[in-house]
């Protein structure tokens, strides 16, 4: 594997445990544009340690840390919107 194969796969996972933890939810109109549900950052890491202790060495990361990082940087890179900046601009138009 690839070392741009093995990011891909900490962010895709970085991405699962953010959605399915309930802090972004995909736009049902745009592919890979977030909004975020403002969740406490608290809970996000929570559900990511017990992602992480749950998939037994299956995960793509060196480390708790390394996991940890990436989550925080996809939640940095896709959070911060409370609506889809592509359905606000439509609004606009
Ligand atoms: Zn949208």
């Amino acid at each position: 594997m690839s070392i741009a194969d093995l990011a891909m796969d900490q962010e895709s996972w970085a991405m699962m445990v953010l959605v399915r933890c309930g802090a972004l939810t995909e736009c049902d109109r745009h592919e890979g544009v977030y909004v975020d549900e403002g969740i406490e950052q608290s809970e996000i890491y929570k559900y990511a340690a017990i992602e992480y202790k749950k998939s037994n060495d299956l995960h793509p990361f060196e480390s708790f840390r390394d996991m940890t990082d990436t989550v925080k940087m996809k939640y940095e890179e896709h959070g911060g919107n409370d609506i889809c900046s592509l359905c606000f601009k439509h609004i606009d138009d």
